[in-house]
């Protein structure tokens, strides 16, 4: 594969330094290109370039840009079998799992919103004779910054909200997996998106501080850690800019002496090992009721057991690789961790037998956990599940909300009431009753206390990619008192 350049203007522009970094696959360690580093200049070049895009998109009808989107769209659902093999090529994951969710559910949510488009109105205010109206205007410039996860359809949930909305954006993928952002840019110019209205910059932490500290830029809606997130809502304040914040979690899945414990199960192994455990909102603190906690582990580790570890682009592979040897080191180190502190493990443990190459941990539960041992405390980020016990609904609902994250929960139960009840006791911007993970584009998602700020999806990121402005009408003479 040739250097991958920045796409500004409509098509790909060399940066202005020689500055490189490599993309590597994570499940054979080799080298897929180079990318080439976008400098503070380049930022600038693009965010000029999205200023002259804003002004041809945002003079559009909502129902043109909604066409143009759609067509977008329907190009990505064309390129799924190409765009899944990148995916799964940067960053490791099960090629099952990249054909049927990562292309398709960004051109999920283009579609959501390209149909929102032509909806996006204002009010109207009577006030007596006089009246008021509020137009519902884009912001400008938005700045979106990615996580390396879901590489694609992080840069489909921030940029189709954003243009759908009249809005451009420059886009930074995560440097660990720059490939699909820079594909999503050509699909958006073949479907008819003015040049300019989405750019895409690549490299590391230094070229999202260029962003987020660029005046030019009128938001930043940032994907990753609790950490960065701190960072740029800091930075962010020096120009006040707008932000979205979609950080990380620790979330509880409660299993109910009443639940259906293989569905329970079901949703355990996909809440953990799901994309090798890389998922925000992950349920990996799973509290079982006393009386049903010896089952639930026994069917548990079975299933565990048996899932398929290798090669991503093997249709039957279960898990992938880990994204880096960074991250495998600190998996590995949180499950030494979890040995030390004296919780039982049951299934995994570390790297497979027989897998020398790339960065591959195996499916590992442990049970007997302790609310404050450190690794259950914290967030890994890979295929580690913590296994808690808990005798009532109020002790499981206090333990649950005792963290500092609070994006997600899950809880199982044939009682709908209680389902409901502990629902709305949970610290949490999404909770799921009877599944896990389910995430349509047409609800909210975004965390609660320190798992983020804002929401993606839906209605409600509409909100966040507009501002509102009010229009006073007099039907009268202004009556002046001097
Ligand atoms: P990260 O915070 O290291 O990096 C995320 C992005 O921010 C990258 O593009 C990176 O280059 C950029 N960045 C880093 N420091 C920056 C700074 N100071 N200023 C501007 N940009 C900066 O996160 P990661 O390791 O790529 O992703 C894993 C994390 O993302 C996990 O914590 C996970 O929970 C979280 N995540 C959250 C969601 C969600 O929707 N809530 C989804 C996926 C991942």
């Amino acid at each position: 594969m040739d250097t991958l350049r920045l796409y500004i203007d409509g098509g790909y522009v060399d940066a202005d330094s020689d500055i490189t970094f490599p993309t590597v696959n994570p499940a054979s360690e080799e080298t897929i290109t180079e990318v080439q580093q976008a400098s503070d200049g380049d930022v600038d070049r693009a965010v000029k370039s999205s200023q002259a895009g804003f002004e041809a998109w945002s003079a559009m009808t909502g129902a043109e840009r909604g066409r143009i989107l759609n067509r977008a769209a329907h190009i990505l659902r064309e390129r799924n079998d190409e765009l899944a093999q990148l995916e799964v090529l940067d960053t490791g994951k099960p090629i099952a799992e990249a054909i049927e969710v990562d292309v398709l559910s960004g051109a999920d949510c283009i579609e959501y919103f390209a149909g929102m488009a032509a909806t996006l109105r204002g009010d109207h205010y009577d006030l007596g004779g006089d009246f008021a109206y509020t137009r519902r205007e884009p912001l400008g410039v938005t700045g979106g910054i990615g996580a390396w996860n879901y590489p694609l359809q992080i840069a489909c949930w921030k940029s189709a909200p954003a243009l759908a909305c009249g809005n451009a954006m420059v886009f930074k993928p995560a440097e660990l997996t720059p490939l699909t952002a820079a594909r999503l840019a050509e699909v958006y110019t073949e479907a008819g998106v003015p040049d300019g209205v989405f750019n895409v910059v690549q490299g590391d932490a230094r070229t999202g501080q260029a962003m987020v500290s660029h005046p030019g830029i009128a938001k930043i809606s940032l994907t990753g850690e609790v950490g960065t997130g701190k960072k740029v809502m800091a930075s962010a304040a020096a120009t006040l800019k707008h932000v979205t914040l979609e950080l990380g979690g620790k979330s509880p899945l409660i299993v109910f002496d009443d639940a259906d414990i293989d569905n329970a199960v079901s949703a355990a192994l996909l809440a953990n090992f799901y994309t090798q455990g890389e998922v925000c909102s992950n349920g990996t603190r799973v509290f079982v009721h006393e009386s049903v906690h010896a089952d639930f582990i026994e069917r548990l580790a079975s299933r565990a057991r048996k899932m398929r570890i290798g090669d991503p682009l093997d249709p039957a592979t279960d898990v992938g690789a880990l994204i880096s040897e960074e991250h495998l080191t600190k998996v590995l180190g949180y499950i030494d961790m979890a040995r030390s502190a004296g919780a039982r493990l049951v299934c995994g443990g570390g790297r497979p037998a027989g897998l020398d190459r790339g960065w591959f941990v195996e499916p590992t539960v442990f049970d007997q956990c302790t609310d404050d041992m450190q690794f259950v405390t914290e967030e890994i980020f890979g295929p580690v599940m913590a296994v808690l016990t808990f005798g009532s609904e109020d002790e499981v609902i206090a333990r649950a909300n005792d963290t500092v994250y609070g994006l997600a929960a899950g809880v199982f139960t044939s009682d709908l009431a209680r389902g409901h009840r502990v629902a709305a006791a949970l610290e949490a911007g999404i909770v799921w009753i009877n599944t896990y993970n389910i995430t349509p584009i047409e609800m909210p998602f975004g965390g609660y206390k320190q798992s983020g700020l804002g929401r993606e999806n839906s209605h409600a990121a509409i909100e966040h990619y507009t501002q509102l402005k009010a229009v006073y009408v007099a039907t009268g003479d202004v009556e002046a008192p001097y």
